[in-house]
């Protein structure tokens, strides 16, 4: 019997709900394809330490439900540097590893493309809570974020209604609005402000004024890139001449049990990065479009930004009336 061939899989950047999910189904494919599969721990550091598991089927038991990674994430200033990025491919040489499959976001392909240009094969998956990774309509983790904050913000309605109340919730997304927007549509809030559109606090005191009679409670959703909120609350209380509770979310919109979309996005993405380090491909991520598995070039994804959709933004303002 012939030596079989090694891949490794690290998860890399901030961590995503679903990324377990995505380890658990690169390691049972690849091994059922009959690869080995090595698991680096906490990203492009673990590749520089030499820090890794072998993975076979049952160590990757028990993860599917489970937020987070088990692998760890990490990042790592020393992997931007050709050095840092010699001793990970040394590292991977003398493991006799072919190809690596990387689960991140933009940055974690960034570094990806990198070692690419130096001759190992590298595949993505995107995985990241802000779903901003163009070329991919979802990203792991996106989708369990985006139920987790809609329970939150539930909660918050609860009181915003009993008690009459405005409630500004800031959301994360880093320099994306898209976050705020599905979760501002899916939990019928009354204003969003995102980093892609100015910023109304005028316009927007002034609509909470003119609909006092109709709207017992209002919902503002704030992107994290758009503005803090609680300089949002104060300017509108000032404005309006109301009490305005703040609620930033912060890192509990990170975690938990993935959703179902996620757990099969991983699945499929899992499965379709091991199908391709298998054809010999290169420098591109696995992603999702109109809901066929597709892959997209690094270097295409790296020239664009992700913008909003309009349409959804423009819905949620006029359902919002
Ligand atoms: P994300 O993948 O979630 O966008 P980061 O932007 O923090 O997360 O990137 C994760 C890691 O990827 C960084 O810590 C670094 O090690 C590596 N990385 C990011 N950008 C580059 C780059 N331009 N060149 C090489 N490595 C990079």
């Amino acid at each position: 019997m012939g030596v079989k061939k090694r891949i490794a899989v690290i998860t890399s950047g901030g961590d995503a709900s679903g990324m377990n999910a995505a380890i658990r189904a690169v390691a049972r494919y690849g091994i059922y394809k009959g690869l080995e599969i090595y698991g680096f721990y906490e990203g492009y550091k673990g590749l520089i330490n030499n820090n890794f598991i072998v993975l076979d089927p049952a160590s990757v038991g028990g993860i599917i439900d489970r937020g987070g990674t088990f692998l760890y994430s990490a990042r790592s200033e020393r992997f931007k540097c050709r050095e840092g990025q010699k001793e990970a491919i040394g590292n991977m040489k003398n493991n006799g590893i072919e190809g690596l499959i990387v689960i991140g976001g933009d940055g974690s392909f960034r570094g990806a493309h990198e070692l690419h240009k130096q001759g190992i094969k590298v595949i993505g998956i995107p995985a990241t809570i802000d779903n901003d990774i163009p070329g991919t309509d979802y990203s792991i983790g996106f989708d369990t974020a985006l139920n987790v904050i809609i329970g939150l913000i539930s909660k918050i309605r609860d009181t915003a209604y009993s008690h009459d109340r405005i409630f500004v919730i800031e959301v994360m997304g880093r320099n994306s609005g898209i976050i705020a927007i599905n979760t501002g549509l899916a939990c019928g809030a009354d204003f969003i402000l995102i980093p892609e559109k100015k910023v109304d606090i005028i316009g927007i005191a002034e609509s909470i004024k003119k609909n006092r009679a109709s709207k017992r409670h209002t919902l503002v959703i704030v992107a994290e890139g758009a503005a803090r909120a609680s300089e949002v609350a104060s300017s509108i209380k000032l404005l309006v001449g109301r009490e305005v509770r703040v609620s930033v979310l912060g890192h509990i919109q990170r975690g938990g049990s993935p959703t179902a979309l996620d757990r099969k996005l991983a699945a499929e993405f899992g499965k379709k990065s091991v199908d391709l380090l298998i054809e010999g491909k290169s420098d591109c991520m696995v992603g999702i479009k109109a809901m066929k598995i597709i892959t997209q070039k690094f270097e295409d994804i790296f020239e664009t930004v992700k913008g909003i959709d309009e349409s959804l933004y423009n819905l949620t303002d006029i359902l919002s009336r």
